[in-house]
């Protein structure tokens, strides 16, 4: 007979189980409404958007309709009050439709506004989150430079106190939704002597006086989404707009990234699952030496590995979304989420290249965007290197003799 608390622990941690392995009736709901969104909307535009570089701004404004630019903010703020786990499946399904409206999705949910319900006041509220919680507004994050990106506490961006007013200066780079965001989360150094703990973060609107932007990217993925530098020449900001207290940034950046890798893990999920399905079809059409191209050993063999991949990934995924849900520390299950899931894209999405032979090679079928698209996943929110440190971090302390 087990103890009460054995008990107690075996039915939360079944619980757990459970919720990673099938979906409640909700989350299958909002699935569905994701995928039949995606399949009527972006599947369609993805293709032209991705060529002519067009900010699917339409499809933004239905995403946000559906309450999918503020998923896990709490209603009363405009949100739609789910969870972690849904923010993970919804998004998977938009990436699946269109990566790019998968990230501009996962900038404005997870970059910007979680960190400003985290550490906002209910003023700031009122004017940097309500209007990018209705599609109104679209925000992004400004943490990386030209200088350092995977050494985000080396920030040399500079805020200056005068008084009233901060006053930036520097360059960030790199911005996802730079040109169309209305809002930037930025970090800067009120005390460079301090190294990373003389970070701060601040509520910067755009476009603002000092503030100019950069050349648009031009990329080799999620070509519909833009990327430019935010550049700050003597740049005056309220002194109410700083976010969270003064040395506080770094700690709001390597939270918030947190729960970004979940989404970006999301997102690769959503391309590798667009890139198998592409070959799972074509696999059992295109014929070869009189017989469909599935049943040879060899293209069999890669669409197992495929498929286990991206399943493996998913349940990554899925628990790590379970753990934020949970208010359990979710940083190395969110680093091995993005891990597995962006190798994992980045394997299915080059193997279905494989599979179609030179139709994978060529935009009239969509293998070669979802090849490109997936090795985004790979470096942005911390590369997979960068990952791995976190991982065997956690690891080694977890393992300590
Ligand atoms: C399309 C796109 C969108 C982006 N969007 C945003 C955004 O919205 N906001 C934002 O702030 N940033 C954004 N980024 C920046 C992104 O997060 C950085 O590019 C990323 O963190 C890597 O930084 P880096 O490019 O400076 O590479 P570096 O840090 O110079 O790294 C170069 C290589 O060295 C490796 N490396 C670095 N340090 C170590 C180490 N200690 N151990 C082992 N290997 C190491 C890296 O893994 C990488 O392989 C975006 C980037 C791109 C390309």
């Amino acid at each position: 007979m087990l103890s009460s608390s054995v008990r107690g622990r075996t039915a939360s941690v079944l619980k757990q189980c459970v919720r990673a392995f099938t979906l409640s009736s909700e989350h299958e709901m909002l699935q569905k409404t994701c995928r039949d969104f995606a399949d009527a909307v972006l599947v369609k535009g993805a293709p032209e958007w991705d060529k002519n570089h067009t900010f699917p701004a339409d499809a933004v404004q239905e995403m946000a309709s559906l309450g999918l630019m503020s998923i896990e903010v709490p209603t009363e703020y405009g949100g739609s009050g789910l969870d972690a786990l849904a923010y993970a499946v919804a998004l998977e399904e938009i990436s699946r439709g269109c990566a790019s409206a998968g990230v501009i999705m996962s900038v404005n949910n997870s970059l910007y506004s979680s960190p400003v319900l985290k550490y906002g006041s209910e003023e700031q509220y009122e004017t940097w989150l309500k209007p990018f919680t209705a599609g109104e507004k679209l925000g992004c994050f400004a943490l990386s430079e030209p200088g350092n990106g995977s050494d985000a506490g080396a920030a040399s961006t500079t805020a200056r106190d005068e008084g009233d007013h901060w006053v930036l200066n520097g360059t960030k780079s790199w911005i996802t939704n730079g040109y169309e965001a209305d809002a930037a989360v930025v970090f800067a150094t009120t005390d460079k002597s301090l190294k990373h703990k003389g970070i701060s973060a601040f509520l910067v609107p755009k476009p603002t006086e000092g503030l100019t932007l950069g050349k648009k990217e031009d990329k080799l993925g999620i070509r519909a989404s833009s990327t430019c530098n935010l550049i700050f020449e003597e740049c005056r900001i309220p002194k109410e707009n700083l976010l969270g207290s003064s040395g506080q940034g770094f700690k709001i950046a390597m939270a918030t990234l947190d729960g970004g890798r979940i989404g970006i893990a999301a997102q690769a999920l959503g391309i590798g699952q667009a890139a198998f399905e592409c070959a799972i079809e074509y696999a059992q059409q295109r014929k070869s030496m009189g017989r469909p191209l599935s049943s040879h050993q060899m293209i069999a063999e890669k669409l197992a590995d495929m498929g286990t991949r991206l399943e493996s990934a998913r349940l990554l995924t899925h628990k790590a979304a379970v753990y934020k849900d949970e208010g359990r520390d979710f940083t190395k299950e969110a680093a091995m989420a993005k891990l597995a899931a962006s190798e994992a894209a980045t394997f299915i999405a080059h193997q279905a290249i494989q599979i179609l032979g030179g139709m994978g090679f060529v935009t009239d079928m969509p293998a070669e965007r979802h090849y490109r698209d997936a090795r985004i996943t790979e470096i942005y929110e911390g590369t997979s290197e960068i990952q791995r440190l976190v991982i065997a971090g956690k690891l080694l302390k977890e393992y300590a003799l």
